[in-house]
């Protein structure tokens, strides 16, 4: 199994810290918080590897802001029992609805590219694809 491709848990672990799962170049693909460059900086991989990959981040981000809640609104319930402060819980609610995707928005990228990667690794042309756009680049840019 040499394909080259670094082990599930190492490119979990890169996209928990927002390196590339791929190469583990480090911010290479965020451009800013809510934006990102098409491709690696340093390995060529681009974000999009098929038609509609945008839905998994995506899904990711509800689930993983789901979840941030429910566990936020059962430990604000349990903490206040029985007298529930009802304004305050909602307003922390509200906040964390808007406030959770947006920090979740970069990891749930690339989180969802470690495992995508993990499920469907690279092939042959995809990598020459990211190598040439490396080369591409370093001679618009030099
Ligand atoms: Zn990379």
């Amino acid at each position: 199994m040499s394909t080259g491709l670094p082990s599930t848990a190492t490119m979990f672990r890169r996209a928990v810290v927002l390196k590339c799962p791929h190469c583990g170049g480090r911010k290479t693909f965020i451009k800013h918080w809510l934006a990102r460059h098409d491709r690696c900086r340093t390995c060529g991989i681009r974000w999009h590897r098929e038609h509609g990959f945008e839905l998994g981040p995506t899904a990711l981000n509800v689930v993983m802001t789901f979840f941030t809640l429910g566990v936020g609104m059962v430990v604000a319930f349990v903490a206040t029992a029985p007298d529930f402060k009802v304004v305050p819980l909602t307003l922390g609610v509200v906040g964390g609805a808007v406030l959770v995707p947006l920090i979740l928005y970069p990891f749930t990228y690339t989180l969802w590219l470690a495992f995508d990667l993990a499920t469907h690794k690279p092939d042959a042309h995809e990598l020459a694809e990211a190598a040439a756009s490396l080369g591409s680049r370093s001679e618009v840019a030099g």
